[in-house]
């Protein structure tokens, strides 16, 4: 019997197909990768092209050149460019295209991946975020910073070299709001973080836990919206990721390259989208948005279905989902 599932705290139901359930091991990547050299002449983003990407806002370097950098995306969703302009007329609402969209280049190695970067070369991604997400923070015309990561084709990039982007934006799109507002009535209702209460939860039951560190947990969803969709929280209450210490950072990476070289070497190098969602600028410190880490494999296609009802179809089972990914060494 198939069952439907519904996440706590963005109140989004899933079906999970039992009958029609993949083992996790089906889900492995088949997908023959080509073979990448560690430097390319024509990549944009490798060392001694810095040219071509004028701009840069941010650098870490080491003593052999830049480690990891930012700059605008040549082809930008959004210009940083003038002040925000609002116009209503009649049944239009409309917005000047203005917000930030950059490039975060993790890795001056070509044929690099997350999950095979040393962890300290993760916290130096992290870094990175974390100083970008803290200036925008302070540009008033930008109200949610948005930090995320395709990896492979099925996820929307076909750029090989390791990068990330992030995108603010001078309105808060809709599902941000939301989930603000979700948050909020669990609240109102019960006085409590309904991430705080997910997270406690899911380290009490432990049959969907995939890793714990000091700060952080990781965790396949209860409803997730597709095969090893999983959740990375902080264990402090926070509701934005500009708010995460030192400490906390060197914890992040170790718990995000783990999961991610999990996937890596238990599903073979899958593609996947990775999202930080945090809390709409203008909010500051509140009770009961808890920003977190969501990582979504790309292993099924959205369909009809999806599209009409906004209900996913997961055809394989969360709790297996996880203990496969627990038992998956990592060198
Ligand atoms: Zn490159
Ligand atoms: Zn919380």
């Amino acid at each position: 019997m198939p069952e439907l599932r519904q996440n706590l705290a963005t109140k989004e139901w899933v079906i999970i197909a039992t009958e029609r359930a993949k083992r996790p091991e089906d889900f492995k990547s088949t997908k023959a990768r080509k073979e990448q050299p560690p430097f390319s002449k024509e990549c944009p983003f490798c060392p001694g092209n810095e040219i071509n990407t004028p701009g840069e806002t941010y650098r870490i370097s080491d003593e052999k050149g830049w480690v990891v950098r930012s700059f605008p995306n040549k082809f930008a969703a959004l210009v940083n460019e003038g002040e925000r302009i609002r116009k209503i007329k009649g049944i239009q609402r409309w917005l000047n295209g203005v917000g930030v969209h950059e490039v975060i280049v993790e890795s001056p190695v070509h044929n690099m991946t997350t999950a095979l970067l040393p962890v300290e070369g993760v916290r130096l991604i992290i870094e990175l975020y974390r100083a970008r997400y803290r200036e925008l923070l302070k540009d008033d015309r930008m109200e949610t910073i948005v930090i995320f990561k395709n990896h492979g084709e099925a996820a929307g990039t076909s750029l090989e070299h390791p990068h990330s982007q992030l995108i603010a934006t001078p309105v808060v799109p809709g599902q941000g709001r939301y989930r603000l507002e979700e948050a909020m009535r669990y609240y109102d209702d019960t006085g409590e973080c309904v991430y705080c209460k997910m997270l406690n939860e899911e380290i009490k039951e432990q049959s969907r836990m995939v890793m714990e560190t000091d700060h952080f947990a990781a965790f396949v969803l209860y409803a997730a919206l597709g095969p090893f969709h999983t959740w990375i929280l902080p264990k402090r209450h926070a509701p934005n990721f500009g708010e995460i210490s030192d400490n906390e950072m060197r914890d992040m990476a170790y718990i995000l390259r783990t999961v991610l070289a999990k996937f890596y070497h238990g599903l073979d190098n899958p593609d996947f989208n990775y999202v930080i969602r945090s809390a709409p600028t203008g909010g500051g410190a509140n009770d009961y948005y808890h920003w977190y880490l969501s990582i979504v494999p790309r292993l099924s296609k959205t369909a009809g279905f999806e599209l009409g009802s906004g209900m996913f179809i997961n055809s394989s089972v969360p709790e297996e989902n996880a203990k496969f990914l627990r038992e998956v060494r990592v060198p």
